[in-house]
């Protein structure tokens, strides 16, 4: 017997298909071949913040366990599935598969895939290691799919995972409106948070397992355990087919792309960070109604940008006084003309709140009242009683702060794929799971 990986990545364009889709379908034939899996299909979700990704990107890896001889024809039925399902005519589109032998994925594979989710990467580098571990690449077009077909391979899921039940729309359906209800949606999430996560919007009430888009995704429910998100898939009531489902393991939810810098001045565009700073100018509201701030330390001074969308999170940096320490997570956006190079705040911690303090005039000694500041060094008056003085003081008064020194994070509704939301703290797992459950249980026999 032999383990094979199977990574595949970038079939979809933004007005149709779905690289999970095309994992399915894979996952499927393949089972029926008598091919068994040794793990769920893997999710990987790769640097939200690289400019020329304007999707999920995601990148799928099987490993399976097969003879010798089904090896040919499981490259070839892989191939031949991700042609037919790819969109071959949309410019951006430029699928990869990649085929690696053995149980041991190459340590240089996993740090690739590290820069994958953290950073940038290079096709040439993709194409190099391919090569230097006897592995082997198809790709389409400018090939480039190969480097997130790669990196799937590579992202072990080690430092922690969640899982994903998605369910996809029988074809005549795709580009319609998504048909279920609410109630139902409303109803798992209550019986199964917090092991499913980001269900539902607790601000706006809005259901979130849906996608909008000509996609075939249905809905796609995420939770700690695989069981848990099969158990919140039959509680949700469907009023479309459901043509078929598959359980996903994935770095939803687990902060992947966010790597802990010592200092200001390591900011690179497009790798996004969590650094700290003090806060050094003051919020202010910028057209479409962002707050933006900026924090310094002692090498340089960066601009953070809470976008309107990010709701909670904006109200939150809208509070902030310079002075404040915190520490900033989210993607960088490179300088352009009208704005310096700016963190597109993720979350904020608040480390070290500054004191508020506001000057107040005296009260009056004879009836208390607030006195009237008579100009510059000329005294107070009671605008009631009329009593004047030159000797009283202004006083300097601490308010509070509405603000805690904690983690705040953008509403659910504007988080990331890769974003950890509040309710995961403490729910990290660091091992894989060590069976998987039985068969037919992660995936449901395709409709007729
Ligand atoms: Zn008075």
């Amino acid at each position: 017997m032999t383990v094979l990986h199977v990574g595949i990545d970038d079939t979809d364009s933004p007005r149709m298909g779905c690289t999970t889709y095309v994992a399915s379908l894979i996952v499927e034939k393949l089972a029926a071949k008598g091919v068994s899996f040794i793990d769920y299909p893997n999710l990987v979700r790769l640097n939200p913040n690289v400019p020329w990704k304007t999707r999920g990107n995601g990148a799928l890896c099987l490993r399976l366990r097969c003879t010798e001889s089904q090896v040919e024809e499981i490259k070839e039925t892989v191939v031949d599935t991700v042609e037919e399902n790819s969109d071959l005519d949309f410019a951006g589109t430029e699928p990869g598969v990649v085929f690696c032998f053995g149980d041991t994925i190459p340590e240089k594979f996993t740090a690739f895939a590290k820069q994958a989710i953290q950073g940038i990467v290079k096709l040439s580098d993709a194409v190099k290691l391919v090569k230097a571990f006897q592995a082997e690449a198809v790709g389409f077009k400018t090939q480039r799919g190969i480097i997130g077909a790669l990196a799937a391979i590579g992202g072990n899921l080690k430092d922690d995972h969640t899982y994903e039940l998605i369910a996809y729309r029988t074809p005549q359906n795709r580009g319609t409106k998504r048909q279920l209800d609410p109630t139902s949606v409303a109803e798992m999430d209550k019986k199964t948070k917090p092991l499913t996560f980001n269900n539902v919007d607790p601000e706006t009430g809005r259901i979130l397992i849906t996608p909008h888009g000509p996609d075939p995704i249905f809905y796609g429910i995420r939770g700690e355990t695989a069981t848990v998100v099969r158990r919140a898939h039959r509680m949700v009531k469907a009023t479309e087919p459901i043509e078929r489902w598959t359980i996903f393991r994935t770095n939803h939810g687990t902060d992947a792309h966010l790597r802990k810098i010592a200092s200001i001045e390591e900011i690179q565009p497009f790798n996004p960070v969590v650094v700290k700073g003090k806060v050094s100018k003051a919020p202010s509201i910028i057209p479409r109604r962002h707050v933006v701030f900026a924090i310094s330390d002692e090498t340089k001074q960066v601009d953070c940008a809470a976008y309107e969308p990010t709701g909670e999170l904006r109200k939150i940096a809208q509070k902030l006084l310079v002075g404040d320490v915190i520490e900033a997570y989210g993607g960088i956006r490179p300088p352009s003309k009208k704005r310096p190079m700016t963190v597109n705040l993720e979350k904020l911690k608040i480390l070290e709140l500054a004191a508020k303090t506001v000057s107040q005039n005296p009260l009056c000694p004879q009836c208390c009242r607030r006195m009237e500041s008579m100009g510059v060094n000329k005294g107070f008056r009671c605008p009631k009683c009329g009593f004047r003085s030159t000797e009283l003081k202004k006083s300097i008064v601490v308010k509070s702060r509405d603000l805690k020194k904690k983690l705040y994070v953008t509403s659910p509704r504007s988080q990331r794929h890769l974003t950890k939301p509040l309710s995961r703290y403490g729910l990290e797992k660091s091992n894989r799971p060590d069976k998987m459950i039985s068969n037919w249980f992660w995936i449901n026999k395709p409709v007729s």
